[in-house]
């Protein structure tokens, strides 16, 4: 989509910390990390928020959420533990409207977030 930053970063026209791809989503890292380890999985599709997303989308989250719990692998956290985020709509956070999902480690989590 015309002016979506995750999308230009799906395309390779914004630079950015990948740590994973396919043909489907991308991981990098975040450019403003929360903890240690801050990584967004995105789809290359343009979805806005999870709210939007239709049943045609359902593999394409799962694949979003196994890829996730993959790069948490590659990067170090999945032993010590990690926290997988959508942050949905302009009260619940969402900054940028693409679809992602934030995976937080490296650090212990509050639990609940604020
Ligand atoms: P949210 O506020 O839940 O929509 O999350 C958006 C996240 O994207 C924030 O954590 C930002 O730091 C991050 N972000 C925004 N622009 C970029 C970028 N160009 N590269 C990497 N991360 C970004």
């Amino acid at each position: 989509m015309d002016g979506c930053v995750f999308c230009r970063i799906a395309a390779g026209e914004v630079p950015a910390r990948v740590l994973l791809a396919d043909d489907e989503v991308v991981v990098f890292h975040d450019v403003a990390p929360r903890a240690p380890t801050h990584l967004l999985v995105i789809p290359r599709r343009h979805i806005a928020s999870l709210a939007v997303a239709t049943p045609d989308d359902a593999a394409l989250l799962g694949h979003l959420l196994r890829t996730a719990a993959e790069a948490a692998r590659v990067a170090g956290i999945a032993d010590s533990g990690y926290r997988v985020v959508t942050n949905t709509g302009p009260g619940a956070g969402q900054s940028v409207f693409h679809l992602h999902f934030h995976v937080l480690g490296g650090r212990a989590l509050g639990w609940p977030p604020g």
